[in-house]
């Protein structure tokens, strides 16, 4: 299977119940080449009737996917995780031409996103009720642990692999059917994943794959049908918000994991080096565009100038290119509409007193491109410290004591992933435990791990992804009381 192999149409359809088929009416649409702006290939635009004819397929499935032994559910995982690491590459090199990350970061979500399908490989034969007498005598308690049923998934365009992977698998560990609408701008990542998980061995029906322009429609049809017992979804806070309206009338269990607005505070005794070092990953990493992407540096006067300086100047020497050049490190944002909104947030900080230290601007040529930027002295209630960027800008606000660091760090909606930079170990339990947000990574810019539970607080959603709490969000609990002396 080579990068060009996965862009032939024979997986371009939508994938129901085992079978590639057209959408209704053979309606299609376009993948866009996010570095040109060119068109990559077309696939399957399905329909509220291809919607429902998926759902159809889960539901059948249901009853004999939950029979199916854990061990046997794992090894299926186990065994995708193998056919995943065999083609790393080429699904490294898809996922980089249909989403523009640099191949080498590429590789590194294959790597992160696979993790899941392993962890929840083992996961899935230690999934267990208890047994316990009844403190006052009489009976004996039993719990029994069964997946939720079907579920209808729904993930972004930033990480197509890893978003996927991290609802896929314990969906498949838990013994959960499935119904999965990727992002319109990557189908390719999620359609190169059923072929796979179909070479694994996964029955039919176990996981359906609805591409669409219509995400709106399907959604609320999925969530209307009665059948769909849990939903799942990745991304924007307002789509979450009329997810779980919508998931009112049928009482769907939820997972959301929505926008972020990471704060990133560094204090005068840390290493300041390291602190550049962890910045540019949590900055960074997939050009910006991710929840968990710092958005906002708050930084100690004594220490802001040394910090912006190092900053800027590694932000300054980045390549920014196509991503499947040699060399590049910074691939293009997504969409035109992505360059818009970063250069009205850097322009919007600059018109409020904010120094430009470096970039600030999209170049000119094609593609969606944006030159990393750092921004300095920008004002705490400007929309850049607000808003979620989704783009290679670093904005530094300066402050001066540890509350003010506090509350300016909790002075937003959102509660997702957080970073601080200390070498003092009181300090870091207390900030720690002031901060809402539900992950603190300290001393470090990365926290993203399948082994850890990945999740918010507040307007950032909740539920966990990943550790030993991820396959909780698609199990139930009945209780069995068993009279007896
Ligand atoms: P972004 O603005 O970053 O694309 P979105 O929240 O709009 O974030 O998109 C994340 C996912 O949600 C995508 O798969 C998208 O198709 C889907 N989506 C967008 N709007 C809706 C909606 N009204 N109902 C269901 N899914 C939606």
């Amino acid at each position: 299977m080579s990068g060009l192999d996965l862009l032939a149409p024979e997986h371009h359809g939508l994938f129901i119940d085992g079978t590639w088929r057209e959408a209704e009416g053979g309606a299609s649409f376009a993948v866009i080449d996010p570095a040109d702006g060119s068109e990559l290939t077309t696939v399957a635009d399905g329909s509220v009737a291809d919607a429902v004819a998926a759902l159809d397929a889960a539901v059948a499935a249901q009853a004999s996917w939950a029979k199916t032994p854990p061990r046997t559910r794992g090894e299926i995982l186990r065994k995708a995780f193998e056919l995943i690491n065999e083609r790393s590459d080429d699904l490294a090199h898809l996922m980089s031409l249909e989403m523009g990350k640099p191949v080498a970061e590429a590789k590194g979500e294959v790597t992160y996103g696979n993790e899941f399908f392993r962890w929840f490989s083992e996961e899935a034969p230690r999934i267990h009720g208890r047994w316990m007498e009844n403190p006052v005598g009489g009976s004996r308690l039993l719990t029994v642990r069964k997946p939720v049923g079907p579920c209808f998934f729904i993930t972004p365009w930033n990480f197509p692999l890893a978003m996927g992977t991290r609802k896929i698998g314990p969906a498949i560990a838990a013994g959960c059917t499935m119904v999965v609408k990727p992002a319109e701008q990557t189908p390719l990542t999620m359609l190169a994943l059923a072929a796979i998980l179909t070479e694994a061995g996964l029955p039919e029906g176990v996981l359906n794959v609805v591409t669409t322009t219509s995400a709106p429609k399907v959604s609320a049809a999925v969530q209307a049908d009665p059948r769909l017992r849990k939903i799942s979804f990745t991304g924007s806070t307002p789509v979450g918000r009329l997810l779980v309206k919508q998931a009112a009338d049928n009482l769907q269990r939820m997972s959301m994991e929505l926008g972020g607005n990471a704060p990133f505070i560094v204090f005068e005794d840390a290493d300041i080096d390291a602190a550049v070092e962890g910045a540019m990953i949590a900055k960074m990493r997939n050009m910006g565009e991710a929840c968990t992407a710092a958005n906002r540096f708050l930084v100690h006067a004594d220490v802001a100038e040394e910090f912006a300086t190092k900053l800027t100047s590694q932000m300054g020497s980045l390549v920014v290119g196509r991503g499947q050049d040699e060399g590049t490190q910074v691939g293009p944002l997504i969409d035109e509409k992505a360059v818009d909104s970063v250069t009205a947030l850097v322009s919007g900080a600059v018109e409020g007193g904010a120094k430009l230290l470096t970039g600030g601007s999209a170049p000119s040529g094609p593609g969606y491109f944006f030159t990393p930027t750092v921004l300095l002295d920008v004002a705490a209630d400007a929309e850049i410290n607000s808003q979620e960027i989704f783009g290679p800008v670093a904005p530094i606000t300066v402050f001066t004591t540890e509350d003010e660091a506090v509350t300016k760090a909790n002075a937003t909606e959102y509660g997702l992933a957080s970073y601080v930079y200390t070498r003092d170990l009181s300090r870091t339990i207390r900030i720690a435990e002031s901060l809402e947000y539900g992950m603190v990574g300290v001393n470090t810019g990365l926290l993203s791990n399948p082994a850890a539970p990945f999740g918010g607080m507040k307007s950032s959603g909740f539920g966990r992804e990943g550790g030993f709490e991820g396959i909780e969000e698609y199990l139930e609990t009945t209780y069995v009381g068993i009279a007896a002396d």
